[in-house]
């Protein structure tokens, strides 16, 4: 079984919303493939846009704690990591139920959902004010985006990407990557 409520997304920093961006969003699918395939971060395609780890999947990730408990090679009865690739039509509010609130830039009040992702400008549902969507900070377990990276069954904090991972990506679709934890409900 592949799936696994533990997962770390990583996220291109600028969001893609129209829909001539649309088109450019589903190049990127192969561009950022081709980029994962180069690094061997990836393995054999299981699904439509999910991979088996590839050989220095391991490597590209900086681990905590000495022994991860991970599980590289699929399994039938319990969860091991994998990869997927995520296009959406349009920019999605990705969070979990592990979500530690952003706050409203203007009031301070908690904000844990957004309304509507793929329009730039929020209204804050306390103070009226708007404030551009995607500064809100959510301290790593939300994010906005229109395509990003699944590596499932990851724990919080468990492995963060590292340099050279996060770098040929932004080489690839020239943003900087940021990553998040989201735990979905297991249940
Ligand atoms: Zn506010």
């Amino acid at each position: 079984m592949w799936h696994s409520p533990y997962k770390l997304y990583l996220y291109p920093e600028t969001i893609k919303q129209s829909t001539d961006e649309n088109e450019k969003a589903i190049g990127d699918f192969s561009s950022i493939s081709k980029t994962l395939k180069e690094l061997d971060f990836i393995g054999t395609k299981q699904g439509e846009r999910r991979y088996t780890t590839g050989k220095n999947f391991v490597s590209l990730l900086t681990f905590m704690g000495c022994s991860p408990n991970i599980e590289l090679e699929p399994q039938e009865n319990k969860p091991y990591c994998y990869i997927e690739i995520i296009i959406e039509k349009e920019a999605k509010f990705f969070s979990g139920i592990n979500i530690k609130a952003a706050t409203c830039p203007e009031c301070k009040a908690k904000i844990t959902d957004i309304a509507n992702p793929a329009v730039e400008n929020s209204v804050c549902t306390n103070c009226k004010k708007t404030f551009k969507t995607n500064r809100l900070n959510w301290r790593k377990t939300a994010f906005i985006a229109q395509y990003c990276i699944v590596i499932g069954n990851i724990y919080e904090s468990e492995a963060i990407p590292n340099d050279q991972l996060l770098d040929a990506l932004k080489a690839t679709s020239l943003t900087e990557w940021r990553y998040a934890y989201i735990r979905e409900d297991g249940n």
